[in-house]
């Protein structure tokens, strides 16, 4: 059997394939206790024993980056949050819905020992429906004896079950194998070829005001659209008209129902979170500027951040302020919004109207940074200058060169730069600054990486 000894996030392999766009997502789904999350640590390599026996706990983490025979995708593990048995089914349902439209493969994991259950029945139904590649992992099968059990599994309707042992790894690469021949060579175009209205999400901890806002920018003009057939979800997205042009707004079903009072509702909120922006083009995140800046307000950030869209980030309740507040806001902001200088900021009040007419010229603004692209000639022209004015620290010696750039991407903005040595990371950051100066990349994240030639 193939084990997965050395398969795990390979550091090094990141600065060689820094501009292959956005990785194919993995979604491991199933009933609590099948083993979700002891299979992505073994896909993940993670050595440590993280899984735990306690019912209900909540873990933080949702994605990872794997690598296996070369090939890096994210997976995304959904066995951090254990539904209540109260709505059980629902929740189940609901979560492989959310997987489903978040990847773009499943690896649907089923207890072997103990067979088929209500639970998984109803997952697999999602599955089949959602026209997602499936992969059925018969999951504990810890020994050849076991495979017969395995073979039950072919009830599901899900094609042919994979046996695999996540707690002891036999037959994990066998497993790895077939999920990564239903990858994606590339990840598919999340938007299409004729675009459509754009796609917003709108993101935000509970009770900052994203309904507020959605009303308030809807008016009565909302049309609701995308009820997903055959499922018991409400409708996903709302088409909204602004400033001229009709926007498409990301799952705001999600915004409008209320399942903050749910038990795990800080994982589901994430993984809807994660699902939105996979869908989105650009990012709203609304925070409560009447309150001090949270843990959770800058991990939804860092969610941003990590997806690549473009963002705004709308500071909320504004006719609640005071002079004080104002005061230590922009403390707040000054420290703990560092890694983010390029977001795009507008103040509103949702509630009152006041301001928010100023979102869409800052989400054109930040979607067009998103998108642009710099033309080759200009863009070494200006990096010749630069560097002759200011020229890469030396090396062991050497003064490293840059011999040729290119924009190899846009939405984000990637940048490559070829070079005759070793580019510090300081002087990877400044030329990064200076390429947003020039070119204006406000609301828009942008890379800035290098390939050494000898
Ligand atoms: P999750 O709730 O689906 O994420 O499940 P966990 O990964 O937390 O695993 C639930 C329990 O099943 C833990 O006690 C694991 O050690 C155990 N388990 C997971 N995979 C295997 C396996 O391949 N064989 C056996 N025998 N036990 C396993
Ligand atoms: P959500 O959970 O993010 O959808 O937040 P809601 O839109 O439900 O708003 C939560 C609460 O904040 C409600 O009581 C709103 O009336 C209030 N709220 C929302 N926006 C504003 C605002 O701009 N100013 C004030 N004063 N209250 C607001």
């Amino acid at each position: 059997d193939a084990e997965l000894a050395d398969l795990g996030t390979d550091d090094s392999s990141r600065e060689e394939a820094p501009d292959s766009g956005p990785l194919p997502v993995v979604a491991v789904v199933g009933r609590p206790n099948v083993g979700k999350s002891t299979l992505v640590n073994r896909i993940i390599g993670r050595r440590e024993a993280v899984v735990e026996d306690v019912p209900g706990v909540t873990r933080d983490r949702v994605t990872y980056e794997a690598t296996w025979r070369g090939r890096r995708f994210t997976v995304v593990d959904t066995g951090g949050w254990d539904p209540d048995a109260t709505g059980m089914a629902l929740r189940i349902a609901e979560q492989a819905q959310i997987a489903a439209e978040l990847a773009d493969v499943i690896l649907f994991v089923v207890d072997a020992t103990v067979g088929v259950t209500d639970s998984d029945e109803i997952v697999g139904h999602v599955l089949r429906g959602s026209g997602k590649p499936v992969i059925l992992a018969a999951n504990k099968v810890d020994n050849q004896q076991m495979e017969l059990e395995a073979a039950a599994l072919w009830s599901l309707g899900l094609g042919e079950p994979q046996p695999v042992s996540a707690l002891h790894g036999r037959s994990s690469g066998d497993l790895l194998d077939v999920v990564l021949d239903k990858l994606p060579e590339t990840p598919p175009q999340r938007f299409g070829a004729e675009r459509g209205p754009r796609r917003v999400a709108l993101l935000g901890k509970p009770n900052v005001g994203k309904s507020s806002l959605l009303n308030q920018l809807a008016g009565e003009e909302r049309v609701l659209v995308d009820p997903m057939a055959g499922t018991t979800r409400d409708p996903v997205d709302e088409l909204i008209q602004l400033g001229g042009r009709t926007w498409r707004f990301v799952d705001t079903a999600g915004i409008r129902r209320r399942d903050r009072e749910l038990k795990g509702a800080d994982f589901y909120a994430s993984m809807r979170t994660r699902s939105a922006l996979e869908r989105s083009e650009i990012a709203i995140v609304l925070i409560d500027a009447s309150e001090v800046l949270t843990e959770q307000d800058l991990r939804i950030i860092s969610l941003v951040i990590e997806s690549g869209r473009a963002m705004v980030v709308a500071f909320n309740k504004w006719d609640l302020l005071d002079e004080d507040r104002r005061y230590y806001l922009e403390k707040e902001i000054d420290r703990q919004l560092v890694r983010v200088p390029w977001a795009l900021r507008v103040n509103i009040s949702a509630k009152t109207g006041w301001h928010v007419d100023r979102l869409v010229p800052a989400i054109e603004k930040a979607l067009d940074s998103w998108s642009t692209r710099v033309p080759t000639a200009r863009l070494n022209a200006f990096l010749t200058d630069l560097v002759a004015a200011t020229p890469p620290p030396v090396r062991g010696g050497k003064q490293p060169k840059i011999l040729f750039a290119t924009q190899a991407a846009t939405e984000p903005p990637k940048f490559v730069l070829f070079t005759s040595g070793f580019l510090e990371e300081t002087y990877r950051r400044f030329i990064e600054r200076r390429i947003r100066e020039e070119f204006g990349f406000a609301g828009s994240p942008i890379d800035v990486t290098m390939r050494i030639r000898e």
